[in-house]
């Protein structure tokens, strides 16, 4: 934070009608420290997870989108691109089916589909030393990164670090996961790969917020806050808070705000002009922190830990009444261990368990809402039975 500007801004909205958001993106720019940006090219980044309508709260919200794209150009921007690399279907057909792709249109910035790579070097990272990112990083200024803010099942919560992940495109991302398939190393390619962006503003869609199974099946949050932020480590850090997550118990937030602050120390962000307190939300439904199931088998006696590991781990389970044979969740695996039978408009996804790396990829792109995550018992007899 320099001496003029909060670290992470924090405003109320209740709703996105044009008019309030344009002079709520406004006092979060002035009261963040927004970079001076005449003459510039933009990359604006929203999350555009998949084909989902706005009101799902999949995706950062078009008016949302359309108001940070008035706003910088209004503030001298030569160009203003915006895109995405979904997991699985091509950007552009994402942004139509969100609003988003209109909402750039009429507001004179120009979409972009990420679909080649160049490697991005990533200095002082933990576990990356270079990354494949879309090409237009070559081409901008600044990032501006749009996200929403959800609930995560691998991560917990989803916000501005996760955000910047769909800068490397396609299929490339499920690489990542066989990669760094522990949520630890994940979170640290993760918080590698964000603070690598040279230049980037983050304004967080908080106004309608995803609880519950996000980051793609959970359900809508009226939640009306904004929030924005140089910062992306101390803004996610906040706006978890705002949630009711304790930050520090998510690791990957917690090793962002140390590593920007260079100290294990953990220094509150200053938040201006509401407190967490102001718009905190109890109602909102919150998912498991990780910690917990490892403090639960950590008061387990050794010699059962392996059997109650298996029991209460948790992995995808498939629908099938529910499922619409689309094929998304097998084309999206990264370990190939789905496989989908469809037979007289009966479609049955079945799982080998012992490929499953549990990077929950399916349960983020699956359309339908066929896909739970759920605790499978008798693991260990699946085990035996294929091995
Ligand atoms: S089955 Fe789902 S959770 Fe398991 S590795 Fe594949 S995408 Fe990840
Ligand atoms: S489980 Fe979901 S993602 Fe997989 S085929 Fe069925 S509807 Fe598609």
């Amino acid at each position: 934070m320099d001496a003029t500007h909060a670290d992470v801004a924090l405003l109320r909205c209740e709703d996105y009608d044009r008019t309030k958001l344009d002079a709520i993106i406004a006092q979060a720019a002035e009261i963040a420290g927004f970079p001076d940006v005449r003459g510039a090219t933009i990359l604006v980044k929203p999350n555009v997870l998949n084909a989902s309508p706005a009101a799902k709260a999949v995706t950062t919200h078009p008016e949302f989108v359309g108001a940070v794209i008035r706003f910088a150009l209004s503030q001298g921007a030569k160009e203003v691109l915006v895109g995405d690399s979904p997991g699985w279907q091509p950007g552009a057909l994402a942004a139509k089916t969100s609003g988003i792709y209109d909402a750039v249109k009429q507001n004179g910035g120009k979409w972009v589909d990420f679909r080649e790579a160049s490697p991005h070097a990533v200095n002082h990272g933990k576990r990356l030393r270079n990354i494949p990112l879309t090409t237009w990083l070559e081409h901008v200024d600044i990032v501006i990164n749009l996200p929403k803010l959800k609930n995560h099942r691998l991560m917990t919560y989803t916000g501005a670090m996760k955000n910047l992940f769909g800068l490397i495109p396609g299929t490339a991302k499920s690489a990542m996961h066989m990669q760094y398939p522990g949520v630890m190393e994940f979170g640290e390619m993760l918080v590698d790969l964000a603070l690598s962006i040279p230049r980037c503003f983050t304004f967080m869609d908080g106004i309608v917020a995803m609880q519950g199974e996000g980051p793609g099946s959970g359900t809508p949050y009226s939640l009306g806050i904004v929030l924005a932020s140089q910062s992306i480590a101390k803004l996610d850090w906040i706006a978890a808070r705002c949630v009711g997550y304790d930050p520090a118990l998510i690791p990957y937030l917690a090793d962002g705000l140390r590593r920007t602050l260079q100290s294990e120390a953990i220094i509150e962000p200053a938040i201006s002009p509401l407190s967490v307190q102001d718009v905190s939300h109890e109602g909102f439904e919150l998912l498991p922190y990780h910690s917990e199931l490892g403090r639960k088998l950590g008061a387990i006696p050794n010699a059962m830990r392996a059997f109650a590991g298996s029991l209460i781990r948790l992995r995808p389970v498939f629908h099938t009444d529910k499922c619409i044979g689309c094929g998304a969740c097998v084309q999206i695996c990264p370990a190939n261990a789905l496989a989908l039978d469809s037979k007289n408009k009966t479609h049955i996804v079945r799982i080998d368990d012992k490929l499953c790396i549990t990077c929950f990829c399916c349960h983020e792109v699956c359309p339908a809402k066929a896909i739970s995550i759920g605790r499978v018992p008798m693991r260990l007899w699946h085990r035996a039975k294929r091995s």
